[in-house]
């Protein structure tokens, strides 16, 4: 008995690693197909324990209620129900003794009971809420034994206790596993975050920039611009305000860079006030016409200092193109030479 249990605890993390492969190529995959190979992953893993029967007082029970639990919880009712179609269909055509308890208690009813307390957003943060959903799962699976078969109630006394006690050992590993996983995934995406974006702001930071801009080929009819960007007399805010106005200043202009995402236009802070832009544009014109438009945005938008004062910014750009006869270093090179000329002239204006 105890071998069977471990079998089923050992196919359970073996579907564990699996998944966590699956994850790890995610990026690689559409949205559906990463859904599909998950439902074809848990439903394989179910079904092998269909087949790992753990024997008590000659009943045989598994373990594959624990993956579906999980499933609901860390992936959602929808991957949760299409696995379970698949299971239940596979368990109806191998048939034999059980086949319907073995669905409808088994599977059906817990699942759906998970899904319920998961839609009315219960939570699993603390143990006893954890022992609670277990429990009831556990309960709908194995208590129906006592009206289902002719003294089911000697029976279930007899096996309901090292049936519970396995049943929440595995199911505790298994979440421990997954938890730990978890974890390491956070704080994978808190380092990238970390690393690639600048933390005041969460714009890109320069490097990202620079390394996105070197991968990315250009679009086809496309013409591709880098602009710099700096705040006019920005100094005069940190020495009138603050510098935490100031940061604040450069938080909300940030905001303002992020809405005109869906321009073809990828932002960055280069560096205090300074900010680099690329664009896709179909020629230069176009480009100018998408900048003046932001330049005219910002002086048109007031800037909140401390819930207090409102003050109105300027910018000064310098463009130019990237093209494939300079390279990206010297495309920022000019951009930041008509830069200055834009400050030279007075500021507040874009020169190309
Ligand atoms: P110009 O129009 O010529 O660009 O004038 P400016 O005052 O904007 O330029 P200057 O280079 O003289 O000053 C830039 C200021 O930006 C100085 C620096 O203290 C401030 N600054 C840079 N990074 C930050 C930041 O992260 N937070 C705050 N609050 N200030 C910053
Ligand atoms: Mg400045
Ligand atoms: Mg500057």
């Amino acid at each position: 008995m105890i071998q069977s249990i471990l079998s089923n605890l050992a196919i359970i993390l073996v579907g564990h690693l699996l998944m966590n492969m699956l994850v790890n190529q995610k990026n690689r995959f559409s949205g559906k197909f990463f859904s599909l190979c998950v439902v074809l992953l848990f439903s394989t893993v179910i079904i092998i324990l269909f087949y790992l029967p753990i024997e008590i007082d000659g009943y045989k029970f598994d373990l594959r209620l624990i993956p579906l639990i999980f499933l609901v919880i860390f992936r959602g009712w929808k991957t949760a129900l299409a696995t379970l179609a698949i299971v239940c269909i596979w368990r109806y055509s191998m048939g034999g003794v059980g086949t319907l308890p073995g669905i409808l208690a088994g599977m059906v009813g817990p699942t759906l009971f998970v899904i319920l307390l998961h839609s009315l957003k219960f939570k699993l943060d603390k143990l006893h809420e954890k022992i609670f959903l277990l429990t009831v799962c556990w309960f709908i699976s194995d208590f129906p034994i006592v009206f289902i078969i002719p003294d089911g109630w000697e029976v279930f006394k007899g096996f309901f206790l090292i049936r519970y006690t396995s049943f929440l050992i595995v199911a505790f590993t298994y979440y421990s596993f997954i938890k730990a996983e978890h974890k390491k995934e956070y704080y994978k995406n808190e380092l990238e975050r970390m690393a690639w974006h600048d933390p005041l702001t969460n714009l890109l930071n320069r490097k990202k920039f620079i390394e996105l801009l070197e991968a990315k080929t250009s679009v086809s009819g496309k013409n591709r611009y880098i602009a710099m960007i700096d705040i006019d007399h920005f100094k005069n805010i940190n020495d009138t305000y603050g510098h935490i106005a100031g940061d604040d200043v450069l938080l909300q202009l940030s905001a303002i860079f992020k809405k005109q995402k869906g321009k073809n236009m990828i932002f960055a802070r280069y560096g205090g006030e300074e900010f680099i832009v690329y664009l896709e544009a179909a020629n230069l014109d176009e480009s100018i016409n998408t900048l003046e438009h932001l330049l005219q945005r910002v002086r048109s938008t007031p800037f909140e200092i401390d819930g207090k004062h409102e003050l109105y910014l300027t910018l000064s750009i310098g463009l130019a193109t990237l093209d494939k006869n300079a390279s990206l270093k010297e495309v920022i090179y000019t951009a930041d030479r008509l830069l200055y000329i834009a400050k030279e002239k007075g500021r507040d204006q874009l020169i190309s």
